[in-house]
């Protein structure tokens, strides 16, 4: 457990608590990007801990939260397709579609699989010359290589029954999004540690330098988020905006160029609609002309209509920090675990399942 158990110690956690006091003189609105931070900081209590003036915010990082009902639909309708063996991580399964989800059409016959790599549905499509495995292909830059060297690896291994249904989104884009938006007030990120681990973290410098708004990149356990948090808020009472990597343990300031080139090889970066939040230009990944013949898109010539989002979710406001799950008049009522009406509530990452799941939603809601 070394490398991780230090990383939640409890001693640690409570002098951190005691420097962020020290340090605090006034209210801060600090936002978590990534999803898994947000189950962390829930899941640790950390935000009953913190004193009052800081109040933290959870972002859109959760890839199956901002995945839109109408990609969710492109794969419900390919999983139909009698034809088709569609292939996809298990957070996407329950998330409702439009009309059904994933499971619902699972339970009603359609060759849906769960795998735990991209490259399993690669093995799968050799496995079976006469049927077309697809992969939905969510989540953000951290799982874009994968997903890109299954396409690699299938051109390479002549396999042509295999394609990606690709739902990239990009943390930049989306950053820069919020706080754009003039109903937000974000006084610093902290930033997704495993993105930056793949990513780098120089895209960064250019919203530090725009918006004069503090980022620190941020691992995942109570330490890390203590640490980062200490982070801002210094350089928040200072009148001070830098990039800082408190994950430095992990994150290069490069990233990881090998990983980079393989999505530079298949994914081009395209404009993307986000649940909850609307169309960003430029926030995500398509597959390249080049691959066309792996892109489920291009190969079953997807062209659905779009859909309205489901009224009854505030979904978009909390990941644009402007509410909390508790404030959402479904949650834990009309909306919960066994019957969601929005992704946050199924996803591994979701904040309404995080708050589900382990807030004393009594003692959070104060903090609101
Ligand atoms: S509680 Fe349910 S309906 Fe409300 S925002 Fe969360 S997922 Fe949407």
């Amino acid at each position: 457990m070394k490398f991780l158990s230090e990383y939640r110690d409890a001693q640690v956690v409570e002098e951190l608590i005691n420097d962020i006091r020290l340090v605090v003189t006034r209210p801060w609105t600090i936002m978590e990007v990534c999803g898994g931070q947000t189950h962390s900081l829930v899941k640790n209590g950390i935000m009953e801990m913190l004193p009052r003036e800081i109040t933290m915010v959870h972002g859109p990082g959760c890839p199956v939260c901002v995945t839109p009902l109408g990609i969710i639909d492109e794969a419900i309708y390919l999983a139909e397709n009698k034809n088709v063996i569609l292939c996809s991580f298990g957070d996407m399964l329950r998330v409702p579609g439009s009309k059904k989800s994933l499971l619902e059409v699972k339970a009603m016959g359609a060759d849906v699989r769960i795998v735990y790599s991209p490259l399993e549905a690669v093995t799968l499509a050799q496995n079976n010359p006469d049927k077309e495995i697809v992969f939905f292909a969510v989540g953000f830059e951290t799982t874009a290589p994968a997903n890109g060297l299954s396409v690699v690896q299938a051109h390479k291994l002549g396999v042509k029954n295999y394609s990606i249904l690709a739902s990239h989104v990009l943390v930049p884009p989306a950053m820069e999004a919020i706080l754009s938006d003039p109903e937000t007030r974000i006084d610093s990120f902290l930033a997704a540690g495993h993105v930056c681990t793949i990513m780098g973290t120089e895209e960064y410098d250019p919203i530090v330098e725009k918006y004069k708004v503090p980022i620190v990149v941020t691992g995942f356990e109570p330490v890390d988020l203590l640490q980062g948090i200490l982070m801002a808020v210094i350089q928040l009472e200072k009148g001070v905006a830098r990039l800082e990597n408190q994950y430095a343990r992990v994150v290069q300031r490069e990233g990881n160029r090998l990983a980079q080139n393989t999505i530079n090889e298949v994914f081009e970066v395209s404009d993307r609609t986000w649940r909850g939040i609307g169309e960003i230009p430029m926030s995500g990944y398509e597959v390249k002309n080049e691959y066309k013949a792996y892109n489920a898109r291009t190969k079953f010539n997807l062209n659905l209509e779009s859909v309205p989002e489901n009224a009854e979710c505030i979904s978009g406001a909390i990941m644009k920090g402007l509410k909390k799950p508790v404030q959402c008049p479904n949650f834990g009522t009309k909306c919960n675990p066994e019957h969601p009406l929005g992704a946050p509530m199924v996803s591994s990452e979701g904040a309404c399942a995080a708050y589900y799941h382990y807030s004393n939603s009594t003692v959070v809601e104060e903090n609101v």
